[in-house]
């Protein structure tokens, strides 16, 4: 069964306009004025928001995508949808946790150094054999091996190093010389001791991977329901972005965000729908943007969002009729980050260019949204220990590229890396984390705890 098409509009709430002003007619009034092809530079600031709001605005305009079946290994990076009870036992029987010999406990309360007890073999158990249902008679044992099932009447096993076996011609154990007592259920893994039948095998909202995996073909667990991945595509912008195959002519450079965006988007648990790329140009964004709209839940556009006379992406927005529902946060980097609503209910990020400014949208913006989009509750961030003193700009929520690990007692301790202009991606390929440093913050002396991201979502560091 496949995801159906993302049905635009259904999960789109809209909210009162409280946070709009007039910046949208602006940009209206800006591509009726444009003169040489250009905007002119825009001289009204559209209002900032707090990270916190900016989070809510997103909240409401999402919400969980919907349900499909699948086989365990096929839903691995999905999100379960529902509770899913065992259907079976597992262990499915009793079995031997060692190899050894299968006992009546009962035989064995008076064994020990000076009282050896000699009990027969009278039968052998490998793995995956049947035991027959004859009933264990008094002072006889079985060998047995490590998973084999316990022939009925036996309740403990001996390991094969704690006995004396004495052995036939052909090396079959004839009878075993204990010299100490064995508890009943000793060195046994009993029926439904990992699953029992009915039992919550996995809770709405868990990841499935390896682990979980494990669990769901030990009970034999063919399908399962998972929320579909949300489909997100992903625009670069810019004039300057060369082509990587061919020589970078004077002026160009290569795009860094389009790569990353077709790693990072798989990476942090989205459906990559495909990353372009178009110039400066309204007209080549609004095409690409129709043509992604049927088969995307949302779109991520790096590039253009500022106020320079080339930050044609709102324009662009407003053009196809888009609910800017955001434009401008307070936090660094990535201050002019837009979020907003087309009419078919396709949600844009629209992510400043710098390479840093788009790894902090992506990480801070769009993965909250892919959370609620999965089921996923909010993300709850570690705290560490700070090795260095930080400084920030006040009223900014900063996100730092940082390398987070533990100190000589295995507490988390962070480090804010030298380096943190939003054009320089030489820190982030050191970083394992980001430090959150709240708004109000300026300098941040060593030793304070502070909040920290793990780079990808969902990991411990
Ligand atoms: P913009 O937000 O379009 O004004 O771009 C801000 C800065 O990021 C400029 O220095 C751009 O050249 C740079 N930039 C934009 N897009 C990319 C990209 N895809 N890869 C690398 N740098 C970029
Ligand atoms: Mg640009």
């Amino acid at each position: 069964m496949l995801c159906p098409s993302p049905r635009k509009g259904k999960h789109s709430k809209r909210l009162p306009r409280n946070n709009k002003n007039e910046e949208h007619d602006f940009y209206n009034k800006a591509q009726n004025h444009a003169r040489n092809g250009l905007p002119p530079v825009r001289n009204e600031r559209p209002v900032m928001l707090k990270y916190a709001q900016a989070l809510k605005i997103i909240a409401d305009h999402t919400g969980p995508l919907p349900t499909i079946e699948l086989a365990p290994a096929d839903a691995v990076g999905h999100v379960s949808a529902v509770k899913l009870e065992s259907a079976m036992a597992v262990p499915p029987f009793d079995n031997s946790a060692m190899d050894g010999y299968a006992v009546r406990a009962a035989d064995t309360g008076d064994a020990s150094d000076t009282n050896p007890l000699v009990l027969t073999v009278t039968g052998v158990v490998t793995a995956g054999e049947k035991t027959g249902s004859a009933q264990a008679e008094a002072g006889t044992a079985w060998e047995i091996m490590t998973g084999a099932a316990l022939p009925p009447g036996y309740d403990g096993v001996i390991p094969v190093e704690q006995v004396q076996v004495q052995r036939d011609s052909d090396g079959m154990p004839v009878s075993i010389e204990l010299t100490q007592s064995v508890a009943s259920g000793r060195n046994l893994r009993r029926t439904g001791e990992d699953f029992a039948q009915g039992s919550l095998l996995l809770d709405a909202g868990q990841v499935i991977g390896a682990n979980q995996v494990m669990g769901l073909a030990a009970t034999g667990t063919t399908s399962i329901s998972v929320r579909c991945l949300p489909r997100i595509a992903a625009v670069t912008t810019g004039n300057e972005l060369g082509d990587e195959q061919s020589e970078l002519q004077p002026g160009m450079i290569h795009d860094a965000n389009g790569p990353y965006l077709q790693t990072a988007l798989d990476e942090y648990g989205a459906k990559n729908a495909g990353v372009f790329r178009t110039g400066d140009s309204a007209d080549e964004l609004i095409e690409r943007i129709e043509s992604l709209q049927p088969d995307v839940d949302m779109i991520v556009t790096t590039g253009g969002v500022s106020a320079g006379r080339m930050d044609f992406v709102p324009a662009a927005l407003e053009q196809m009729g888009a609910d800017i529902l955001f434009h401008r946060v307070a936090i660094r980097p990535g201050k002019p980050l837009l979020f907003a609503l087309l009419p078919d209910g396709t949600r844009v990020f629209g992510l400043p260019g710098n390479p840093i400014a788009v790894a902090v949208g992506l990480r801070f913006f769009v993965v909250p949204a892919l959370r609620t989009m999965l089921g996923l509750p909010d993300e709850r961030y570690l705290s560490a220990k700070l090795t260095e003193p930080m400084r920030k700009k006040p009223g900014l929520r900063f996100f730092g590229k940082a390398s987070a690990g533990t100190d000589d007692s295995g507490n988390l301790v962070a480090r804010v890396l030298p380096g943190q202009e939003s054009f320089k991606i030489s820190p982030l390929m050191q970083s394992n984390c980001w430090v959150i440093a709240p708004e109000e913050a300026d300098e941040i002396p060593e030793g304070t705890a502070v909040r920290v991201a793990p780079t990808k979502p969902g990991t411990l560091i």
